[in-house]
């Protein structure tokens, strides 16, 4: 069962609590008929979405974004978001018919974008994890390896000045 935004009725999965956008707590769709919003547009693409959801019967509603209300006075022509209100009932055939004329890509790019760089976002800490697990074993390896070279060091030292000393000793 899906969640609905009372306030901008966007729908969200049932694990959502709140709205993303008005962080309000989100209603259970109890009536088929509750209008729900399908797709945000504005200008040609808002003309075009309405033409295909009449074709198909959908009836359909679109609402002034509130951010948006006051672009009309400023630019003279109409280029505000609407968002496109469907019945709840007729949701998913509006979904379909918006994802075949292409004015939802399947997925939702938002979403797939989403998961993907969570996802990228997880690849690179376990990358970074497995960087600093190596660098580990590599500062490990580097510290007995210049504590060996050391005693070498010393022990050239304490034995190349006991060999020059005999060296010595024995010119005279
Ligand atoms: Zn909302």
């Amino acid at each position: 069962m899906m969640k609905y935004c009372k306030k901008c009725k966007h729908l969200y999965d049932d694990e959502q609590q709140v709205c993303t956008s008005c962080k309000k707590s989100l209603c259970a769709i109890t009536d088929k008929n509750t209008p729900v919003c399908l797709i945000s547009a504005s200008g040609f693409e808002l003309e075009r979405i309405t033409a295909a959801l009449d074709d198909s019967m959908i009836p359909c509603s679109s609402i002034l974004q509130k951010n948006m209300a006051s672009a009309k006075v400023f630019t003279g022509s109409d280029t505000s978001t609407y968002d496109i209100l469907v019945p709840y009932s007729a949701y998913e055939k509006a979904y379909d018919i918006c994802v075949g004329i292409g004015a939802i890509k399947l997925g939702g790019e938002k979403i797939v974008n989403g998961t993907d760089s969570a996802d990228e976002y997880m690849d690179s800490d376990a990358d970074a994890e497995q960087f600093e697990a190596m660098s580990n074993t590599k500062r490990t390896t580097v510290r007995v390896v210049s504590a060996i070279l050391l005693i070498i060091v010393f022990a050239l030292v304490i034995y190349g000045t006991d060999f020059i000393m005999e060296f010595i000793k024995n010119l005279f």
